[in-house]
């Protein structure tokens, strides 16, 4: 095996990490991690940490789980990759038959790709080319509506519906026009309102851009529940709903983007569920293959599809695919990963494990610096303020989220913040023992960090 530091230094020399600011990441020891078990990773040095955040948000079951190891060294003796373009195979049909039978009523059509980001783009594209050539034509429709503090990947396209200030506006000059309403975030309301006697005022707003925007907007598209990369903001109840209903009055499409929320993490498959709702479009990824390999996936309805069918050369082609769209190892534990929630009853098992973290966030609310407890189900944000009374945040520099991430690490917990909003995303099958030691180092760190 390469030495510890040889690995260090070669990181040091070669790579460029995804949203790093590399000048501080080159001052740091990076931590390696060599292994992973169940709720935990491992480092070069057999140190084992609570994988707090789901390794980036898609573990579900568990690391080195067997049923998932082995749907992949089986798929490996058949085929390890082969084309969906003009070609299919047993894995890729199989999911995508599970797939449209989990998803919300209505959701028929499954169209694979590889990233979160990609899924967006392939949605964004779908609701754009209905209109140019559906049953009901309406080629003016070419926009699209998002909302402030959302977030749907780095793609181009992705960014352009991209409402997080500090990750899109340098790229601004790049992305296409789009309309963008603002959105709940009852913290720190922008119209200074307390919910719920504000009676979710600001949905006027949304409205308003909608409805102001009608004849030219192709869709809407939102993450439905709560906003994941702004820091886990948790919209009130109905919320999605009502935004859900306002685009169906308006003709306009509405895109659920559920690559964050998909796959129990609100503690049903998928958060639309929580609001009863059937969006024209959604997209998944994450959790999806349990967190092993990259497979993401849009859904359509059976209308949107339709209206792409016609003869070759007539230009109602979706002209969209990746190089390893659908592949089959990918398929094959994304099976297997859903036969796990069958098997075990995952999603009734959690429904103890969200109650109790409920109940052990109650006691973060009495810390000096804690603002805000946001929480869907297995979804936890924690916003961290320079001063509770006023909500004065920290200034960017002091790194206070950072941090406290740090200070986790040496407890045994890898936890990785939005800003200085502290996020806990563990995954679905850690036990109560587990959480509660993850509970309590995050609390330990957020205490020694701030109450110095
Ligand atoms: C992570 C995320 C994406 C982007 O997914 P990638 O696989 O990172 O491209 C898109 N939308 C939401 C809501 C996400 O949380």
């Amino acid at each position: 095996m390469i030495h510890r530091e040889q690995l260090e230094k070669d990181d040091h020399q070669y790579l460029w990490h995804p949203f790093t600011q590399m000048q501080t990441w080159l001052q740091e020891q990076p931590l390696i991690i060599e292994r992973a078990e169940g709720s935990y990773l491992i480092d070069a040095d057999g140190r084992r940490y609570i994988d707090g955040v789901s390794s980036l948000w898609v573990n579900v079951h568990g690391h080195q789980r067997k049923e998932l190891n082995q749907a992949i060294t089986e798929q490996l003796q058949k085929v390890a990759h082969s084309t969906f373009l003009g070609l299919t195979h047993p894995a890729g049909i199989e999911l995508a038959k599970k797939l449209a039978h989990l998803a919300p009523t209505g959701l028929t059509r499954v169209f694979f790709s590889d990233t979160g980001a990609a899924a967006v783009e392939i949605a964004l594209k779908m609701a754009f080319q209905y209109w140019q050539q559906g049953s009901v034509q309406r080629p003016r429709k070419t926009k699209f509506l998002y909302l402030q503090n959302g977030y749907h990947g780095d793609t181009v396209g992705a960014m352009s519906v991209g409402g997080i200030e500090s990750f899109h506006e340098k790229y601004r000059p790049l992305l296409f026009p789009t309309v963008k309403a603002p959105s709940a975030y009852c913290y720190r309301c922008y119209l200074g309102k307390t919910y719920p006697s504000c009676a979710v005022a600001c949905l006027n707003d949304v409205e308003r851009a909608l409805t102001e925007h009608a004849d030219e907007l192709a869709a809407i598209i939102m993450e439905p529940v709560i906003q994941g990369a702004a820091g886990m903001i948790a919209f009130p109840p109905q919320y999605t709903r009502l935004i859900w209903e306002l685009a169906k009055r308006n003709d306009v499409l509405f895109i659920a983007d559920e690559v964050a929320t998909g796959f129990g993490r609100t503690g049903k498959m998928f958060a639309c569920e929580q609001e009863g709702i059937t969006p024209d479009l959604m997209t998944v990824g994450k959790g999806l293959t349990g967190g092993y390999l990259p497979l993401a996936a849009t859904f359509a309805t059976e209308d949107i599809f339709r209206a792409f069918l016609g003869r070759v050369g007539d230009g109602h082609t979706l002209y969209h695919g990746h190089t390893y769209t659908g592949n089959p190892l990918a398929c094959a534990v994304a099976l297997a990963n859903l036969q796990i929630f069958e098997n075990e009853q995952t999603l009734q098992q959690l429904e103890t494990k969200i109650h109790f973290l409920k109940e052990g966030l109650a006691r973060f609310w009495s810390l000096k610096h804690v603002g805000d407890v946001r929480q869907a189900g297995f979804i936890v944000g924690i916003e961290l303020v320079q001063d509770k009374t006023t909500k004065e945040p920290y200034q960017a520099g002091e790194l206070v989220g950072h941090r406290v991430i740090m200070d986790a690490r040496k407890r045994g917990v890898i936890i990785r913040p939005l800003s200085d909003v502290i996020v806990l995303m563990p995954p679905l099958s850690i036990s109560l023992d587990e959480l509660k030691a993850l509970l309590d180092a995050v609390y330990d760190s957020i205490k020694a960090i701030t109450e110095l």
